[in-house]
């Protein structure tokens, strides 16, 4: 399929070809299905809320639910605020969701529709609410717009009254299992947290038998605003999470831990001894049992992993991480993109690959595409593909092992049920590249290299 894709690299300024990133609302979207009673709402035409949830969907194989205020021409010219006006009272009359989530789209950002003023007009049900964050798709990806509706729900209802026990979490763009590993952690280390958002329940249903609107699972509205009032919080993944931070921090003057995602070991590391400073619990055996089974696989394995050429690429906070462990398990991390944009992801990476020494004409870069990624594979190609599903076209064409990792995963299942982070996180990936490994060595070994004992 991308058999033409051409070795000679071009510069080009205008277009993006094979995009590595989505639009803002995707991530919007996301970030409020994990709100309790929560319905998203996408304020624009039909078709953008359509291509958000059936992305959406498609990785996380649920149904992502969402309304949108139907723009035609008419919006277009004169604005969305009757449409939004009709769209709350339909969804109140006939959904009946606690909170409406409005994100805009390229089409509202671009009329200029004033969401804060169309809010402050709105009739609202007693006891219902709708807060919103803006959206337009032609700056950031899906990762910030996921940072700005987890803001938007900040600036809305947190409220800072009687101090509460307990810490807050925004845990980045995260699969739901990344979310249970995330609570699994903290109650090992004595931690009580409120995290927003909370999808590990509302998009990572069982099967009941029963279709539920409104799945169980989410971070409660009385939740969120006690996120006012805790002692402290964590952002996870700058580039989802800081912005939130940055809300709390001047809204309601709580302290946040800006963190990277904890993958791979160090990294793990870090945000457990994070988790007793907070708590003053021991570390358990449990986890330091996790810590050193990984630790086996790693050495046990080491020959198999090393100096393996590896493309890495996705989301910026994910890219990292993936690039930490990488370089633990002794890859050669040789491309390291991601289609959002932000130097701060280019800096890091660099960052790590000066620690491990590993700069061996790797190419770094942030608002890359997949062609351009295809084009470097082509000039001096690599052993492995470490990212997304919209990597498999480039491992057809050049016959290279992808393992998936990250966000969208559109042609497999079970994976979001799975987390990357934390030790067990950490291993299971580690497992899979080098499974990944090892079938690409029996496929191409001679017969008699054949071992099942390897
Ligand atoms: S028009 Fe903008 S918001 Fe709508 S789908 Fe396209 S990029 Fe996303």
């Amino acid at each position: 399929m991308l058999d033409q894709t051409p070795k000679e690299i071009a510069v080009r300024t205008g277009i993006c070809v094979n995009p590595l990133k989505t639009c803002q609302p995707v991530g919007a979207l996301y970030a409020a299905l994990g709100v309790q009673k929560c319905l998203p709402h996408s304020h624009g035409s039909q078709g953008c809320v359509s291509y958000h949830r059936t992305f959406l969907t498609r990785h996380f194989k649920e149904p992502a639910v969402a309304s949108s205020s139907s723009f035609t021409e008419g919006a277009s010219v004169f604005g969305g605020g009757a449409n939004l006006k009709q769209s709350v009272k339909n969804i109140f009359d006939v959904y009946d969701p606690d909170v409406i989530a409005v994100h805009t789209t390229c089409l509202s950002e671009t009329i200029g529709d004033d969401l804060n003023a169309f809010i402050q007009e709105l009739d609202i049900p007693d006891g219902k609410l709708v807060v919103h964050c803006n959206t337009p798709s032609y700056v950031g990806s899906h990762v910030t717009g996921f940072g700005q509706m987890v803001a938007g729900f900040i600036k809305y209802l947190a409220q800072k009254s009687e101090p509460v026990n307990k810490i807050g979490v925004f845990p980045g763009f995260v699969n739901p299992g990344d979310i249970r590993e995330l609570k699994r952690l903290f109650g090992l280390m004595g931690v009580t947290a409120t995290i927003l958002p909370d999808t590990s329940e509302s998009l990572d249903n069982p099967m009941t038998g029963t279709y539920q609107m409104f799945p169980e699972g989410g971070t409660s509205i009385e939740e969120i605003r006690s996120l006012g009032s805790v002692k402290r919080a964590l952002a996870l993944g700058p580039v989802a999470s800081k912005e939130p931070a940055l809300v709390l921090k001047s809204k309601c003057g709580v302290e946040t831990d800006l963190m990277v995602l904890p993958m791979g070991l160090a990294r793990v590391d870090a945000f457990i001894m994070k988790l007793k400073e907070i708590s003053g619990a021991p570390v358990p055996q449990e986890l330091e049992l996790e810590r050193g089974r990984l630790l086996d696989l790693m050495l046990d394995a080491n020959q198999y992993f090393h100096q393996k050429k590896v493309a890495i690429f996705g989301d910026p906070d994910t890219v990292t991480g993936l690039t930490a462990m990488a370089l633990e398990l002794g890859l050669a991390p040789k491309y390291v993109a991601t289609g959002t944009p932000g130097e701060a992801f280019v800096t890091e990476v660099n960052g790590l690959l000066d620690q491990y020494e590993a700069k061996n004409g790797t190419r770094v870069k942030a608002s890359a595409d997949l062609f351009e990624l295809h084009q470097w594979i082509k000039n001096e190609p690599v052993d492995l593909l470490l990212g997304t599903s919209y990597g498999k076209q480039i491992a057809k064409a050049e016959d290279i092992p992808l393992v998936r990792a990250g966000f969208p995963i559109l042609d497999r299942y079970g994976h979001a049920h799975h987390p990357l982070i934390g030790y067990a996180g950490t291993r299971r990936l580690a497992e899979l590249i080098l499974g990944a490994l090892m079938d690409r060595y029996d496929r191409d070994c001679a017969d008699e290299d054949l071992d099942v004992v390897m």
